[in-house]
């Protein structure tokens, strides 16, 4: 009985345990594995060329020999080390030469056949191979690496390339007679797609660069497809789920809207007619709110919290930094009485709100508990701490969770199984362009906060090098004596924590005693106990300090209008999304406001794309250039959406791809969700072994 794909990978041929642990550092663990180990790029050596037909300036694939009497020799030419070998076959000679790889010399015994891959050059009078790709070949084996598209891999150590296909071809001939394509024949036809051990045998050994095309194609659509399903199917789940159908109390809605100190944006208002809709209807509400930074998403939450305990349930609020919740809970509480102040009356705290943080005495945080567990409290606003076993609702009706990023897929179900079946709204502000959100956020509906409120205007961003420094503090220093206030943002990243503080507080020390002497200087940093971090923050908004050295605890929601001016330094340690977060904490007032990214990496790739950050200021273009740069993978973070197992699709350049495997994952749901009919079970089987939790999600009910 011949071994099944999800057998180990040391049951090849070849491949003893040594050879299998390096496999399996490198993500190769049983056969299907290593079948789906993609190779990064090609090759087209699928014409050899003669020694004697060789052509200058192009490059070229030849079979030759190294010459018994051709020289080999190793020098040194100002630090350089080179290798050259004479190779020929019948048509004539030639040399080749590798740079820097004084090892090669042992490889290059004479009488040895190569297939040499490279550029030919001048070289005095004669043509030369310069640092060609290279293999060995030797006769009578399978010879997979000339005369066709060859395949090139990321290596696991110890294995040459030509090794390493030789076993993908073994692995090829003995499996693919036996693969069992999991997409549906129709599904396949309809997509014009390969069938799988086509798409397989041409992704790794082309027999064209069109056929090396269609198995991409079909490659990458089984993975989307494979990825969709489930979302289609969590969809699908969620709209049967009978959630809390909310009572809008609309006297009590128009009185906060009318209470606040401006007018809402057509935007909001949109929005906020989507979310009504959803929380008046009996479905679970799984909305998700995209707006630039200050597009003003918060007041849209807070009037979706007033509609849920109007109706007579609770509300959690949860956001990523302590810093972030007090100011909720600050600005909410005091929008919350406006109506009662306008109308004369002492305000009224009809809102019982409270704050949950991790820095609460025990004491208080068990009277909270309490209180919350006996709905003496309507809305919560706290940190991770509102995922604690303690925190028991009565009637938990709405989640809200700001700065969606900050938050891993199960800590929003932790929170959400606080209740039973609580709508949700979850907020984030490095929006998307919407095609690829509905997909990649495929179970959640999608509304969106283009606009920003009138008067803002965009943020003056530069770009200087660190010898530059003078001129930005001289425009700091110009908004510092108009009475405005300053960040300076100093990069702590997790790699060099301990260093980064330190040099954060440093900058603080020179700040302070040199350029900013007359002015009052605070420092904030994730390492100060709260206690201190809520007391800088207080001064500084109170106008007590007048520039605030800071690490990127600023990062989220910051919402203070004086501070005018920020100052990045080693802007180039930031993603671009995160710049944009960061700059969002200006320009948040009437005034004209500065940000100044201070790097000296301005002419790398870096620099260049710094640059993006001075011409664009729209979020949602930010975040698509930062998307293109990095990835989506590390774009969106490990956490969250399996993105980062993508080994062959790209959301971003496959978006039409993905679009067609989410409808016709959608369609294949809804008419057969249980994928019980027969040209589904490969499917199911495949999708089983990969999720076994979806498994509950295929009953009704
Ligand atoms: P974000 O979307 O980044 O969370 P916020 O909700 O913090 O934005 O809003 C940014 C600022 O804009 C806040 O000070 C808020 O009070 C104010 N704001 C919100 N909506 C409007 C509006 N329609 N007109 C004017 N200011 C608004
Ligand atoms: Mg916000």
């Amino acid at each position: 009985m011949k071994e099944s794909l999800d057998a180990p990978i040391r049951y090849l041929k070849g491949i003893g345990p040594k050879r299998a642990q390096s496999f399996n550092a490198i993500g190769i663990n049983t056969v299907e594995d290593l079948l789906y180990y993609f190779p990064r790029r090609y090759q087209d050596r699928s014409h050899l060329t003669t020694i004697a037909a060789l052509k200058e300036g192009e490059i070229q694939t030849i079979k030759a020999q190294v010459l018994a009497r051709g020289q080999k020799r190793s020098f040194y030419r100002r630090g350089m080390s080179i290798i050259e070998a004479q190779v020929g076959d019948n048509t004539g000679r030639i040399s080749c030469v590798w740079f820097n790889q004084p090892y090669l010399a042992d490889y290059f015994k004479p009488g040895t056949g190569l297939i040499l891959y490279g550029k030919v050059e001048r070289y005095g009078a004669e043509l030369q191979m310069g640092n060609p790709e290279f293999e060995i070949v030797s006769e009578g084996e399978d010879d997979m690496g000339s005369g066709r598209i060859v395949p090139v891999y990321s290596l696991p150590s110890g294995m040459a390339q030509r090794g390493f296909r030789n076993l993908l071809k073994k692995a090829l001939d003995e499996y693919v007679p036996r693969l069992s394509d999991c997409l549906p024949y129709d599904i396949r036809s309809q997509n014009n797609l390969l069938n799988l051990a086509q798409s397989l045998i041409n992704i790794h050994f082309p027999q064209s660069l069109d056929l090396q095309a269609r198995a991409y194609q079909r490659l990458a659509f089984e993975e989307f497809f494979l990825f969709q399903v489930p979302v289609a199917l969590r969809k699908l789940k969620n709209k049967e789920r009978r959630g809390i159908s909310h009572n809008i109390d609309s006297e009590l809605v128009s009185s906060f809207i009318a209470g606040l100190p401006f007018k809402l944006t057509s935007d909001q208002e949109s929005v906020l007619g989507e979310i009504k809709s959803d929380m008046a209807s009996p479905q679970v509400m799984q909305r998700l709110l995209q707006g630039d930074v200050g597009s003003g998403k918060t007041v849209v939450a807070t009037i979706a919290a007033i509609i849920a305990i109007g109706g007579g349930y609770q509300v959690a609020f949860m956001v990523p930094t302590e810093v972030l919740a007090k100011q909720h809970y600050e600005k909410i509480s005091y929008q919350a009485t406006l109506p009662d102040r306008q109308a004369g009356k002492s305000p009224n705290q009809q809102l019982r709100i409270a704050l949950l943080t991790g820095s609460l005495t025990k004491k208080e945080r068990e009277k909270i508990y309490r209180q919350i567990e006996e709905g003496a409290i309507d809305l919560v606003i706290g940190t991770h701490a509102l995922l604690e076993a303690g925190v028991k609702f009565k009637n938990l009706g709405l989640v809200v969770i700001d700065e969606q990023h900050k938050f891993g897929v199960g800590q929003r179900a932790l929170l959400t199984r606080k209740g039973l079946y609580p709508d949700i709204l979850i907020m984030t502000a490095t929006p998307i362009p919407r095609t690829l959100a509905i997909t990649i956020y495929g179970d959640l509906d999608i509304s969106v906060i283009r606009q920003l409120p009138p008067g803002r205007q965009p943020v003056n961003t530069m770009l200087f090098s660190h010898k530059d420094k003078a001129k930005a503090y001289e425009v700091a220093k110009g908004q510092l004596r108009q009475g405005r206030q300053v960040y300076v943002v100093y990069p702590v990243i997790e790699e060099s924590y301990a260093l980064d503080i330190a040099g954060a507080k440093k900058m603080y020390g020179q700040l302070k005693d040199g350029e900013f002497k007359e002015f009052n200087l605070g420092l904030i940093h994730g390492r100060l106990k709260q206690q201190e971090q809520d007391e800088v923050m207080l001064k500084f908004k109170e106008g007590k300090i007048d520039l605030l050295v800071s690490t990127t605890v600023l990062e989220v929601g910051i919402d203070i209008a004086n501070a005018t001016c920020m100052i990045i330094e080693s802007a180039e340690r930031f993603g671009l999304s995160q710049l944009h977060q960061l700059r969002g904490r200006v320009g948040r007032g009437r005034e004209e406001s500065f940000c100044i990214l201070v790097s000296d990496a301005e002419s790398s790739k870096a620099g260049g794309r710094l640059e993006a950050m001075v011409k664009y200021h729209d979020g949602f273009r930010i975040a698509e250039e930062d998307l293109k740069i990095r990835g989506p993978g590390e774009f969106f973070g490990r956490r969250q959406h399996g993105l980062t197992e993508l080994r062959i699709g790209n959301p971003l350049t496959q978006m039409q791809l993905l679009k067609k495997a989410r409808e016709d994952a959608i369609r294949l749901i809804a008419s057969d969700r249980g994928l019980g009919a027969r040209q589904n079970l490969l499917l199911k089987k495949k999708l089983l072994q990969k999720f076994p939790e979806y498994e509950k999600l295929m009953v009704v009910g």
